[in-house]
C-alpha cells in the first residue's frame, strides 16, 4: 500500500507573471532554449528577452509548426545542444509543450513549461503524448520528474480565444468523477502508487471551483478581462485538474472521449470538448443520481461545453458507427479498466445513446 504524490516543483500564475520569467527559472540554469508556436512566441518574445538579459542570462528561441513526432524533437533537441542549452522551455498549448517535454526526455535538462492557453494537462504533468506523421497517437513518454518551473501568465491566457479557456473546464470537469472512479476500485495512479489523501482533495477541489466560478470566469474571458474568478479557474484547469488525474486517475470519460475523437465530424474537436460530453456518458455508465447528472449537464450547456453529439460535430448516430468509438474505449490501453466492475462496448454505446438523449432533451 504504497502512497505517491507528485506535482510540479513550483508553480507560478497571475497577471502578466512572464516579465519576471528569467527571475523564476535562474535557480535552473542560465541559458534557456525557448520552443514556441508563432502565437506564442510573439507573444512572448519581447518580455522574454528582456527579463533573461536583466538576470544575465542569454536565451534561444524555436519556431515549433511540427506534429508532435519523435523526429520533431530530435530535430529541436540537437538545436538546443548546439546553443548549449541548460534549460529547456516549452511555450504555447499541448501539443507544443509535449513536445518541449519531448526533447528534455532526451537531453535530461531542467524544464520550464509557459501555457498560453487553460485548455490542457500539459503544463504539469510529467507525461507527454507523441504522434506519428499522419496525427495518430504514436507514443505516451514519462519523464523523470514533473516540470520544474511552471509559468501560467493570466492576461495572456484571458486574451487567448475563450473556446480553449471553455476547453479546458471540459477537460477539468471529468477530474473528480474519474479519481472517485479509481478510488472504488483501488487502482494505482499514473505514478505508481496508491491514491493520497491530498490527490483525492486536489481533484474534488478542481471540480468545486469549476462549480463556484466556471461560469463567471467563462464571461470574464469573453471580454478578456482577468477576474479572480478567471484566476481560480485558470489554476483549475492548469493545476487542480492536471495534477488531480496524475495523482488519482483516469476512467471512463477519458476512454469514451478517446473513442468518440475518432468518428467523422468529432475530429475537429478539442480534447476537452471531447471529454465534456463524455463525462455524461460517464455519469450515464457508472448511474450517477439525477441531480448529480444534471448538475453537470447545466454546467456545460452554460459555459459552451457540448452536450449531444451533434455538438459535438457527429452526424451518424447510428449504433453501427457509435460501436466504433466503443471499441476503442474499451481497448485494453485506455482506462476502462479502472471501472469496478466489465464494461462492454455495447454498454458505452448505451450510455452514449443515454447521454444524448440527456442533453438533446436538456432544458434549463
Ligand atoms: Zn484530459
Amino acid at each position: 500500500m504504497v502512497r505517491i504524490f507528485t506535482s510540479p516543483s513550483r508553480y507560478i500564475q497571475g497577471y502578466n507573471v512572464i516579465k519576471d520569467f528569467g527571475k523564476y527559472i535562474s535557480h535552473l540554469g542560465s541559458k534557456p532554449f525557448i520552443i514556441g508556436g508563432k502565437t506564442a512566441l510573439s507573444t512572448i518574445r519581447e518580455s522574454v528577452s528582456k527579463s533573461v538579459a536583466e538576470n544575465a542570462m542569454e536565451c534561444d528561441f524555436a519556431m515549433f509548426s511540427g506534429k508532435g513526432t519523435r523526429s520533431d524533437a530530435t530535430d529541436l533537441a540537437k538545436k538546443a545542444a548546439s546553443f548549449g542549452a541548460d534549460i529547456i522551455v516549452g511555450a504555447g498549448g499541448g501539443l507544443v509543450l509535449d513536445t518541449a517535454k519531448a526533447v528534455t526526455y532526451e537531453m535530461n535538462l531542467p524544464i520550464t513549461m509557459v501555457p498560453t492557453v487553460a485548455s490542457t494537462d500539459a503544463p504539469c504533468s510529467a507525461a507527454a503524448l507523441q504522434y506519428t506523421e499522419d496525427h495518430q497517437l504514436d507514443r505516451v513518454i514519462t519523464l523523470k520528474r514533473n516540470p520544474d518551473v511552471v509559468i501560467a501568465d493570466s492576461k495572456i491566457i484571458a486574451e487567448a480565444p475563450t473556446r480553449f479557456f471553455v476547453a479546458g473546464m471540459g477537460d477539468t470537469l471529468s477530474t473528480w468523477f474519474e479519481a472517485y472512479t479509481c478510488i472504488k476500485s483501488g487502482r494505482k495512479n499514473f505514478a505508481g502508487g496508491m491514491i493520497t489523501a491530498i490527490g483525492l482533495s486536489i481533484a474534488r477541489l478542481a471540480y468545486d471551483t469549476l462549480l463556484e466560478y466556471g461560469i463567471s470566469a467563462k464571461l470574464a474571458v469573453d471580454q478578456n478581462a482577468v477576474t479572480p474568478a478567471v484566476e481560480m479557474v485558470i489554476e483549475a484547469n492548469t493545476l487542480l485538474s492536471s495534477i488531480g488525474f496524475e495523482n488519482c486517475g483516469l476512467g471512463a470519460a477519458h476512454s469514451i472521449a478517446i473513442g468518440l475523437g475518432t468518428l467523422e465530424g468529432a475530429h475537429k474537436c478539442l480534447h476537452g470538448e471531447l471529454v465534456g460530453f463524455s463525462i455524461i456518458a460517464n455519469l450515464v455508465l457508472e448511474n450517477y443520481l439525477r441531480n448529480e447528472i444534471n448538475q453537470v449537464i447545466g454546467f456545460c450547456s452554460t459555459v459552451g461545453l457540448p452536450i449531444s453529439l451533434e455538438q459535438l460535430g457527429v452526424k451518424d448516430t447510428s449504433r453501427a458507427n457509435l460501436l466504433k468509438a466503443a471499441e476503442i474505449a474499451c481497448h485494453p490501453d485506455q482506462f476502462m479498466k479502472s471501472l469496478s466492475f466489465e464494461v462492454t462496448p455495447d454498454l458505452v454505446v448505451d450510455s452514449v445513446i443515454g447521454a444524448n438523449a440527456l442533453g438533446v432533451s436538456y432544458q434549463p
